[in-house]
């Protein structure tokens, strides 16, 4: 099975004409909310895609809806503790007509994370640890480690990209950083065209095991002891492309839970990921394992 370590976020998404500008005030012309946070969305693009997923989180008493939907979704809430005073992550979107956009993020709850809340038995030999950044990094560390030990299969989505401790990035089997959180990680300056990036990934000093970079449009790159494979995304009409990134995460931790190469992972999670962009939201517009399966046939 896949377990998920991570952050559980109530999105408030207010659509404006222009961003506004300090000091200014602008009404919006819509506006919805949604489940998300990285961890929640990745647990429900992979339990969309048929794995047995568990959430490890903290949420707030405020987050009764949101334990629903992901138990609808079929995520394990089991190990989602919730904190006693703090309420569930909030990040306050608006997104100009454009699509540019600001995020605030509010940790709240998942800030309130500690190691204590991680189950003993985390992982078994064969099951799948997806992680990311936005939960303590002592959590996302000892979580890498304690499953690192028990056999299973490390992903790490390096979002938001921090300094991770090198003693946590030997434990990880695939690091998938979007450009971004790559040449973060690198301390390069972001390449004007993604055909650079395969000069980048040649002489990194990153001690993982395997990369999978995103490339928005232009798919993913794969890059492991067999050497480096640009996998293109299909052309889509895309509407949203909130919770791209996480959909391609919980689809590779599916594919690779079921026995997939990382190749064939990545390129199952480009065409999952390519579908999540055609619909509005992250959650809601994260594909089925039929929808992916029908999609590849075209
Ligand atoms: P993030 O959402 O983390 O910024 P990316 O923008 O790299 O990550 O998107 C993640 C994945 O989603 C890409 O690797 C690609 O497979 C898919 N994707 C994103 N935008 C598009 C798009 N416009 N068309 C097709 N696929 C896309």
């Amino acid at each position: 099975s896949v377990t998920v370590v991570g952050s559980v976020n109530r999105d408030v998404v207010l659509q404006v004409r222009a961003l506004p500008r300090p000091g200014e005030t602008v009404h919006a012309v819509g506006s919805r909310e949604g489940m998300g946070g990285k961890g929640a969305n990745q647990a429900v693009a992979a339990a969309r895609l048929g794995s047995a997923v568990r959430l490890v989180a903290k949420v707030g008493g405020d987050a009764r809806d949101i334990l629903a939907s992901l138990a609808q979704d079929g995520v394990d809430t089991g190990w989602i503790t919730t904190a006693d005073r703090t309420r569930t992550g909030l990040a306050l979107i608006t997104v100009d007509e454009p699509g540019e956009n600001t995020i605030v993020l509010e940790g709240g709850a998942n800030r309130e994370l500690t190691v204590a809340d991680l189950p003993e038995v985390l992982t078994s030999a064969g099951d799948v640890l997806m992680a990311q950044g936005e939960i303590p990094p002592e959590v996302t560390g000892a979580a890498i480690t304690r499953a690192a030990n028990q056999g299973a299969t490390v992903i790490l989505n390096p979002a938001p990209a921090y300094a991770f401790d090198d003693d946590v990035l030997k434990r990880v089997d695939v690091l998938v950083p979007n450009l971004g959180e790559l040449c973060t990680l690198l301390g390069v300056p972001v390449p004007a065209t993604s055909g650079e990036v395969g000069k980048l990934l040649a002489r990194h000093p990153l001690p993982v095991a395997a990369l999978v970079v995103t490339l928005g449009a232009d798919g993913a790159i794969v890059h492991d002891q067999d050497g480096t494979v640009h996998i293109p995304a299909p052309r889509v009409a895309a509407v949203d492309t909130v919770g791209a990134g996480d959909t391609f995460c919980g689809a590779l931790a599916d594919s690779l839970v079921r026995g997939r190469s990382l190749r064939a992972a990545a390129e199952r999670a480009v065409l999952a990921a390519a579908l999540s962009v055609t619909g509005v939201g992250a959650q809601s517009a994260m594909p089925t394992a039929e929808e992916v399966d029908l999609f590849a046939q075209q």
